[in-house]
């Protein structure tokens, strides 16, 4: 998992870059990272939204 990824900035799954336009938001997810919870927003391309729905 890559920062870009982290951040939303690209697809979770091709790791494409993504502009708003073309992102699908799959919500803020908390994820445990050493026992410090973090937020993690997971986007993915339009793609990989087909691809996976
Ligand atoms: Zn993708």
């Amino acid at each position: 998992m890559s920062d870009a990824q982290q951040r939303g900035a690209s697809c979770v799954w091709c790791t494409a870059p993504l502009a708003n336009a073309t992102a699908h938001d799959l919500g803020a997810r908390p994820l445990d990272a050493h026992g410090v919870s973090v937020l993690w927003f997971p986007r993915c391309c339009r793609t990989c939204q087909k691809a996976r729905s």
